[in-house]
């Protein structure tokens, strides 16, 4: 090449894709032995040339190398200044809202992960900080929120189970007039799918347990910040608190980033696919998908998202029975919580994921018993449908026999 004359290669073109360098993420920074996939570096020390003399790395908690590339490659398909990577989604929610005082409010989504209401509703009670929860999806709700002057806007959107949809750029803006930080959980999307701070928002927290990692083998959290100095504040609070995550799961979250795009290109062909066939059915009362034109979200997601996202619930008709039965007769979707892995998985929201609310709450958060939430992993799309159609037929048989 052009090398050998002294002269340096042109480039073809200038910045590689996300997708590219999601892929590449990390590869041939092994300085020491140049190995093209970077090695996990367990140490929970590091040497000092002298005393005085600071380096990146002494201690593992503060910082880490395999950490840091996994935090890097995050901060960049997000489009951040930086990430902290941490040892749960929920050490993340824990370290963001550490930038809130006592007094200071925290507007958070009625329907948000039950994990992160249960810490919102802890800490307000000790007096940590002050939590309300509001439907950030009525009309006139950001309105009623400004009035409040919080300090911090929480979303999640799509919501769980109900994928209802709350407008980033909309509750980023109320942020930025009252002077708040606003959040957003992009666990359920990805940033393949959406990206928030290309909306407004300040920081992206993920739980990397889901699509991040994407093979349900690890438990880790990032939160990325869109500035500097909110990177500095979460890292501060990370190493302060110990929740930063451990080399080897930040070494499984980094190989789950090379494959986040075309496993998404699957699970998201897969879903649309799910989403037709349930639609088709008698026993199925109604879809709740973001690409549904009928969906209340839908024109706001197509705006906002740069996918559809590959969670869905419906309504089963014969309510706990059916439900029994339906799940009973399947055999590629593992009844369990969690989301996002490769593995496709049926949860029944009433006795798992909101059992801890009780049954008014339930219901006025739409939440009825024959309501099941699929995560649609990367299987082959003809088996997942044959196994819903099968187990749907054997659900009316024994229902119209009983
Ligand atoms: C799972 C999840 C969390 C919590 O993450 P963990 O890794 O389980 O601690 C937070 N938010 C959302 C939307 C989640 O799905």
């Amino acid at each position: 090449m052009s090398a050998a004359n002294g002269e340096r290669p042109q480039r073809p073109s200038a910045e590689p894709s996300l997708v590219t360098r999601a892929v590449r993420a990390g590869i041939g920074t092994d300085a020491a032995h140049h190995a093209v996939m970077p090695p996990i570096h367990l140490s929970s020390n590091y040497l000092f040339q002298s005393p005085g003399v600071y380096e990146r790395y002494d201690y593992t908690r503060t910082a880490n190398p395999t950490r840091d590339l996994a935090a890097a490659a995050i901060a960049e398909l997000e489009g951040g200044c930086g990430a902290v990577v941490t040892s749960s989604g929920m050490a993340a929610v824990a370290v963001v809202t550490r930038l809130l005082s006592a007094g200071e409010l925290l507007v958070a989504p009625h329907d948000c992960y039950g994990g992160c209401h249960r810490l919102f509703t802890a800490e307000d009670r000790r007096g940590a900080y002050r939590v309300r929860f509001v439907d950030q999806t009525r009309a006139g709700a950001v309105e009623a929120v400004r009035a409040l002057r919080p300090r911090m806007i929480w979303l999640e959107t799509p919501s769980n189970p109900l994928m209802r949809i709350a407008e980033i750029a909309a509750w980023a803006r109320l942020a930025r007039e009252v002077g708040a930080v606003c959040v957003a959980d992009n666990t359920f999307l990805s940033p393949v799918n959406q990206r928030p701070l290309s909306l407004g928002a300040d920081v992206v927290v993920h739980s990397t347990t889901k699509f991040i990692n994407g093979h349900s083998d690890m438990v880790g959290g990032a939160a990325v910040a869109a500035d500097e100095g909110l990177h500095e504040q979460l890292a501060w609070w990370a190493n302060a608190m110990g929740v930063t995550g451990a080399p080897f799961d930040s070494f499984l979250t980094l190989r789950g980033v090379r494959t986040l795009h075309a496993r998404s290109r699957v699970h998201e062909e897969n879903a649309l696919r799910v989403v037709d066939f349930l639609r088709s059915s008698d026993l199925v009362e109604r879809v709740n998908h973001p690409s549904l034109p009928n969906h209340p979200g839908h024109e706001i997601a197509r705006a906002q998202q740069l996918g559809w996202g590959s969670l869905l619930s419906f309504e089963l008709r014969g309510g706990r029975p059916a439900v029994e039965r339906f799940v009973d007769g399947l055999r590629h979707f593992a009844l369990a919580e969690s989301l996002g892995g490769v593995e496709s998985l049926v949860s029944h929201p009433w006795t798992m994921t909101h059992a801890s609310m009780d049954e008014p709450a339930r219901v006025a958060a739409g939440i009825r018993e024959g309501l099941l939430r699929l995560s649609v992993g990367i299987e082959s799309a003809a088996d997942l449908i044959a196994d819903l159609e099968l187990a749907l037929r054997r659900t009316a048989a024994e229902l119209v026999v009983a």
